[in-house]
């Protein structure tokens, strides 16, 4: 199948209002356009300098959301390439986003990413300390937080994960519930090529597809 196959058989599967994002790493600038032309608007990029290759090449033709771990020392060319960064999970990170966009004037919408099973070796912030960090963050001139992000547990089966989402979808809910200003919970990105069912039943309205849109990855 193609990746056009691919798109259409997603895209029929599930509700108009939910976004695909391309997961697009180690894809090549081909295979992204390929995606666009199909119907994708957003691109999710993990690496900044993989990125900044494709971005190079067909950057306008579609939105960019950074959805990788961003290390400190790379977001200073994160913020000129991306039109969202899902992945925001500490202040440190917050304030060098600040820094970096309010040298270029620009306001850079944003995801709090959830480690909502609370892994050490995840990245997120940890649930309970997620409205402390969007209470800070909303003080920020230049960051704009959108809602929420979680890549939940990678576990085989879907269903295990579903109470992963079901608990972001609540930590979504209460915190819209408390009006913080500045701050709009609109977008709740979860689910991948396994999980997007779930996730979705569970109240994701972004979803970030790799493997079921490109095919498999190749091992680098
Ligand atoms: C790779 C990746 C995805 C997509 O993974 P697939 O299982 O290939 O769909 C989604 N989100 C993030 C953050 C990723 O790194």
């Amino acid at each position: 199948m193609s990746i056009k196959e691919r798109y259409q058989k997603i895209r029929r599967e599930i509700p108009e209002y939910v976004t695909i994002v391309a997961a697009a790493k180690t894809r090549t600038a081909k295979e992204i356009l390929e995606a666009i032309e199909a119907g994708i608007e957003i691109i999710g990029e993990n690496y900044v300098q993989e990125a900044e290759k494709v971005w190079r090449e067909i950057g306008g033709r579609a939105k960019w959301h950074f959805i990788g771990h961003l290390q400190r020392n790379k977001v200073k060319k994160a913020v000129k390439i991306f039109d969202m960064i899902q992945t925001v999970d500490s202040l440190q990170l917050a304030e060098e986003i600040e820094k970096r966009c309010s040298q270029i004037d620009k306001i850079m919408p944003i995801l709090i990413e959830i480690n909502i099973a609370k892994e050490e070796t995840k990245t997120g912030v940890n649930p309970e300390e997620a409205k402390k960090l969007i209470r800070a963050i909303s003080a920020f001139s230049h960051l704009k937080i959108k809602g929420l992000m979680t890549m939940g547990p990678q576990l085989g089966n879907p269903e295990e994960a579903r109470p992963y989402f079901t608990a972001t979808r609540k930590i979504f809910q209460d915190i819209k519930r408390k009006k913080i200003p500045h701050v709009d919970m609109e977008i709740l990105s979860m689910g991948m090529s396994n999980s997007f069912r779930v996730a979705i039943e569970e109240g994701a309205n972004m979803v970030r597809l790799g493997t079921v849109l490109f095919g498999p990855r190749e091992e680098k």
